[in-house]
């Protein structure tokens, strides 16, 4: 959603406050769509901070459907987003860094879905598990190792630290 910003940008001290509803259910990230089970609207705050400036206040929170890296069953994972920028009238000299600081301003108007994308983006996690002691999943039968043991030998060895206990083992036996 865009909202125009004129009057906060022109009106000393102003501010107003928006709530906004996030309309997409779902969010890509990493060419994988994950859906947004759980979502709070958006409060926006613009507060007129001199001439041709503004404040940009935000906070909402989202829910997404993820998998547990090591045993993939199903985790919510919820993301809080706080965030502020400070925002300048196009009219207001800027440098070309400041404009690209600033590159959800569409002219005079902030758009918030771009915003919160990139705040999303930002606060992904690196790491998704369901615990943090999470066992995982056996290499071997594929069980989910949190139900329980399965009694698989799960032990992989190593070629050729195989073959060096094949070669002790033969040298035991003379
Ligand atoms: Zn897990
Ligand atoms: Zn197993």
């Amino acid at each position: 959603m865009l909202y125009n910003l004129t009057d906060v940008f022109t009106s000393p001290d102003i501010t107003t406050e928006q709530v906004m509803d996030f309309t997409r259910d779902e969010y890509e990230c990493d060419g994988q769509s994950y859906e947004i089970v759980k979502k709070e609207p958006v409060h926006l705050v613009f507060s007129n901070i001199g001439k041709g400036k503004a404040k940009v206040n935000g906070h909402c929170a989202f829910s997404f459907a993820m998998q547990c890296d090591r045993c993939l069953k199903d985790v919510t994972t919820e993301i809080e987003l706080d965030f502020e920028y400070e925002v300048k009238s196009p009219e207001t000299e800027m440098t070309e860094e400041e404009k690209e600081e600033q590159s959800f301003m569409k002219g005079y108007q902030f758009d918030a879905d771009e915003v919160i994308n990139n705040e999303i983006l930002m606060k992904w996690p690196m790491k998704v598990l369901c615990s943090d002691d999470c066992k995982g999943i056996c290499p071997v039968c594929g069980n989910n190792l949190n139900d329980g043991d399965c009694g698989c030998d799960s032990f992989v060895p190593d070629p050729r630290l195989a073959k060096i206990k094949d070669i002790f083992n033969a040298n035991k036996e003379v």
